[in-house]
């Protein structure tokens, strides 16, 4: 293996063919692909390996979520015949448990980029103003003829001048840092990251408001998706503040939060109220790209007003070899969606497949409510100004799980197939309930297939399950 060599100002031949900027979901996939493919390759991270997604996001989050299920299938447990007395939470064995398993994952990203031969380069990686495009990181220079941006995003925040106090909050990278349980919790935000979190908070016991701009969470989903979570959210004990927005935050000589929020609904006067008490109030008020502090102007890249990297669907940039995949580029903020763009970017820089790219469409995601969202293709609204109105049938349904028909606790578990044409092509599928996670891959490859509604009707259904629903819609 060539070692790689930083590169004196003035000599710019490449020790290597591929550059990767961020060891996160989108880079390693793809610098390990390009390595496979016979490259030479290079990673620069300044973090831990494995990114957002392995460190603050998806697994750390999911290892929560299924804290909290396990939590309410013990509410369940009466209801089911087992005598369950006394049953503790004790946070910190999760976190511990967590923490251990997120390094091990750290350690796993490591010992393969060794055993693909790609050079780890620890440190921040900023573009310099050298003719050529030229990385620089804890003062040496490297170049490559690709250059890979997959440097993510990061949590937004509010400054204090905007929102006096604002800075006495977290945001979801330190929900990941919290030692303990909060006993009263606020979750600012109506994307996803606001709904997950929420959800696990209250569901382990800490008394949580939700404080939405509008009256529903995840706006950007279909309607029924963005009533059913919002209702469920309140059924699950969540307060739920609609219409509010939080004007300033003060801290109490016991260390506890005040939070002076207004609401100004629709047709009536705002109001002024305080949430007191507060030893968590945590901004999920959505993601900045991770393009400050790159010095992209050196190489004068197009940006969007969010400062997101404008790329083509080849994943190219404005400037020839430089590509971008991932959250830095503000499309389909989703893990696979990195790995699967940079894979797909690595077979075309370095196994001549001219064509190779992602179709963005029909990506499918879920959401791990309480219960878990799962949504592939076209909202009923997005549909119907694709295709037209009369072009668009609609088959929805709305049940209690038969794991519910014994137990107190009630969740509800809605579904709808949204179909285009008149052959009826199934090009959207939205549900929540019980199990839908799991159950979304399955029917997403059959959305991608073009099924018909038809084709969902000739397929026999499973009994007993919520799945069964979809293929007998009427
Ligand atoms: C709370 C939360 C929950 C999520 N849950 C899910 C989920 O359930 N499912 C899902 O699919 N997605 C989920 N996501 C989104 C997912 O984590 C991201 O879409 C994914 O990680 C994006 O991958 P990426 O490669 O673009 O960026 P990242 O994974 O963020 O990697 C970027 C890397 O670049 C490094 N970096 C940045 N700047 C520099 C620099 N200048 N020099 C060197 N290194 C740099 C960073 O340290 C980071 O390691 C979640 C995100 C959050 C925040």
């Amino acid at each position: 293996m060539p070692a790689i060599r930083s590169l004196p100002p003035r000599a710019m031949a490449a020790a290597f063919d591929y550059l990767v900027l961020g060891g996160g979901s989108g880079g390693l996939a793809s610098a390990r692909r390009a390595a496979e493919l016979g490259a030479r390759v290079a990673v620069v991270e300044h973090q831990r390996l494995g990114g957002t997604c392995v460190n603050v996001g998806c697994v750390p989050k999911k290892v929560m979520w299924n804290t909290a299920v396990h939590f309410e299938f013990i509410h369940d447990h009466a209801d089911y015949g087992f005598e369950t007395p006394n049953v503790k939470f004790n946070w910190r064995v999760i976190k511990e448990k967590r923490d251990a398993y997120v390094s091990r994952l750290n350690g796993i990203y490591q010992n393969n980029l060794n055993k693909a031969h790609i050079e780890t380069i620890h440190g921040h990686a900023a573009f310099t103003s050298d003719p050529e495009p030229t990385v620089e990181v804890n003062g040496k220079k490297y170049t490559a003829p690709h250059i890979l941006i997959a440097t993510g995003g990061r949590p937004s925040v509010t400054p204090d001048s905007e929102i006096p106090g604002a800075s006495l909050g977290i945001t979801s990278d330190g929900f990941f840092e919290l030692e303990e349980l909060p006993r009263r919790s606020v979750v600012v935000g109506a994307g996803y990251i606001a709904v997950e979190i929420a959800g696990i908070l209250s569901t382990l016991g800490s008394k949580t408001s939700l404080l939405i701009r509008h009256d529903k969470v995840l706006r950007t989903f279909d309607s029924m998706i963005s009533a059913n979570c919002t209702q469920e959210l309140e059924n699950a004990g969540i307060d739920v503040w609609k219409h509010s927005l939080v004007k300033s935050v003060t801290k109490s000589p016991l260390g506890l939060l005040e939070v002076t929020v207004i609401s100004s609904a629709p047709g009536h006067k705002p109001t002024v109220s305080k949430i007191l008490d507060v030893d968590c109030l945590l901004w999920a008020i959505g993601r900045n790209p991770n393009t400050e502090g790159l010095n992209l102007d050196k190489l004068d890249l197009k940006l969007d007003a969010k400062g997101h990297i404008v790329v083509d669907e080849f994943q190219n940039t404005s400037r020839k070899g430089i590509y971008a995949v991932g959250d830095v580029c503000g499309k389909a903020l989703l893990t696979p969606v990195a790995i699967a763009a940079g894979r797909k970017l690595a077979h075309r820089l370095f196994e001549g497949k001219q064509d190779s790219k992602l179709d963005y469409s029909n990506i499918p995601t879920v959401v791990f409510s309480h219960p878990p969202i799962g949504t592939v293709g076209l909202t009923e609204e997005e549909a119907i100004s694709t295709y037209g109105k009369e072009n668009v049938k609609i088959y929805t349904t709305s049940f209690t799980p038969m794991y519910h028909a014994v137990t107190q606790r009630k969740t509800k578990c809605v579904m709808k197939l949204v179909c285009a044409g008149k052959e009826e092509k199934v090009v959207g599928l939205h549900m929540q309930g019980l199990g839908c996670d799991e159950m979304l891959q399955g029917f997403a490859v059959a959305v991608k297939m073009g099924a018909t509604k038809a084709s969902f009707d000739e397929t026999v259904a499973i009994h007993p399950t919520s799945a069964e629903e979809l293929v007998t819609l009427r």
